[in-house]
């Protein structure tokens, strides 16, 4: 029997007729189509062809964060590792580093499969010269990165001392390299993915906010910016979320990423950190990407704001002058922003989780999700199939 109801009386969805016999309907809803949901959704189309999987994403175009990124596929410099160590304590930063190279070592896996790019020159953590106690406190405590990388089931030539030459005179010759990094076209991952996704038979419906959930017995009711679902599964991969209500311990932060002009001398090949990876930057062939500096404007730029920072570009700019081509004046060509998930308690872990029956999330990746989306995704996507409630 169908609900009985009276538009004239009550107040009732405003959904078409021809929505309304099951058509929003659905096995598995994943919402957010970023790296972790178009992985969560394909993964799970792929392992249960009869489920209909359907993703809703906010935004009209592209996502928050996976394809507005800087395309560093790393796992943490030895600086921000020996962070990682003194915030988290030996045995979660281990576990932390473990699942940022499973996710490494799956997408230089899936790139290959699916003959993407990918620019492998390496990444290197870098110093300015007026720090130069970071390079210090660094060599101090090789031992503990040593042991770091032994209880993540890491070599131990994960990263080596490095000497540079003819580089900018505000940073010192002496670093660290890795071999293990490497640069890929966030775009284009972005693109093959959602192909993917399509391909195996998901659904992808854009402009559509989750406003609201309730899980009652065995199904979930979801209110969308366009009306109501339903599904048998949620999966929230929504990074720092678009409505506070599905963000819980998490805040956003805006990232900010210049790109400058074709250069005619360019010192730098492949990724770089500096400062904890607090600002980072690559050659893109012959153009210089840098992006960071956020922490210098935390409270101004905590904030889902999609438009530029005016502020940190000029702050980029001339972080580009001062450091790391002194001297140079340099045109900035390209400009964009995207919004990263941060957790309240300072952790770094994805928060990955069963929320209630039928309800799961994937969330807060901050600064580090390219790789590390791809463990994640897949372990939410194993809770996922192997629930037999
Ligand atoms: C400027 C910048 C530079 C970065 N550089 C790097 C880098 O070089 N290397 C690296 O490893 N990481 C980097 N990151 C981080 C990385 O991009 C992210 O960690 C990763 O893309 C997270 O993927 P995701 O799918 O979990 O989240 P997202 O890509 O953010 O996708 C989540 C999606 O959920 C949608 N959503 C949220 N709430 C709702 C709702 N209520 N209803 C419907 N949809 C919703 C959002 O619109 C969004 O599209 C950077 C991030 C930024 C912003």
């Amino acid at each position: 029997m169908p609900p009985q109801r009276d538009h004239a009386t009550s107040e009732v969805p405003n959904t078409p007729f021809w929505l309304s016999s099951g058509k929003r309907n659905a096995d598995v809803i994943v919402v957010g189509a970023g790296f972790t949901g178009l992985r969560v959704a394909t993964t799970l189309k792929t392992e249960r062809p009869e489920w209909k999987v359907v993703i809703l994403e906010a935004l009209s175009q592209g996502a928050a964060a996976s394809s507005r990124n800087a395309g560093f596929a790393c796992f943490g410099s030895p600086g921000e590792l020996i962070s990682d160590i003194d915030e988290m304590g030996l045995d979660a930063a281990a576990d932390l580093l473990s699942l940022r190279f499973e996710g490494i070592q799956a997408l230089q896996t899936d790139l290959d499969e699916h003959g993407l790019s990918s620019v492998t020159d390496g990444g290197n953590e870098v110093f300015e010269v007026d720090r130069q106690e970071d390079h210090e406190t660094i060599l101090f405590r090789w031992e503990d990165l040593l042991e770091l990388w032994e209880r993540a089931g890491l070599p131990s030539d994960l990263w080596l001392e490095q000497r540079f030459s003819g580089f900018s005179s505000q940073l010192l010759f002496s670093g660290f390299h890795t071999k293990y990094e490497f640069g890929i076209d966030p775009q284009e991952l972005y693109d093959s993915l959602e192909k993917r996704a399509v391909s195996v038979g998901v659904s992808i419906h854009r402009g559509v906010t989750l406003e609201d959930l309730h899980a009652r017995d065995s199904e979930v009711r979801l209110t969308t910016s366009d009306g109501s679902w339903k599904s048998k599964y949620i999966a929230l991969c929504t990074n720092a979320g678009r409505t506070p209500k599905f963000a819980e311990g998490l805040y956003p932060g805006r990232g900010q990423i210049v790109v400058t002009e074709p250069l005619k001398e360019h010192p730098f090949l492949g990724n770089y950190h500096v400062d904890r990876g607090y600002y980072y930057f690559r050659n893109i062939g012959d153009r210089l990407l840098l992006g960071g500096g956020r922490h210098v404007y935390k409270e101004e730029e905590t904030t889902r704001d999609l438009n530029t920072s005016r502020q940190l570009i000029e702050h980029l700019k001339s972080y580009i002058e001062r450091i790391l081509l002194p001297g140079k004046d340099v045109r900035i060509e390209y400009a964009w922003s995207g919004t990263m998930g941060f957790h309240t308690g300072g952790g770094k872990m994805p928060l990955l989780s069963k929320m209630q029956n039928g309800v799961y999330r994937c969330v807060g990746f901050g600064g580090m999700g390219v790789a590390l989306s791809n463990s994640a995704a897949m372990k939410l996507s194993t809770m996922i199939l192997n629930d037999r409630s």
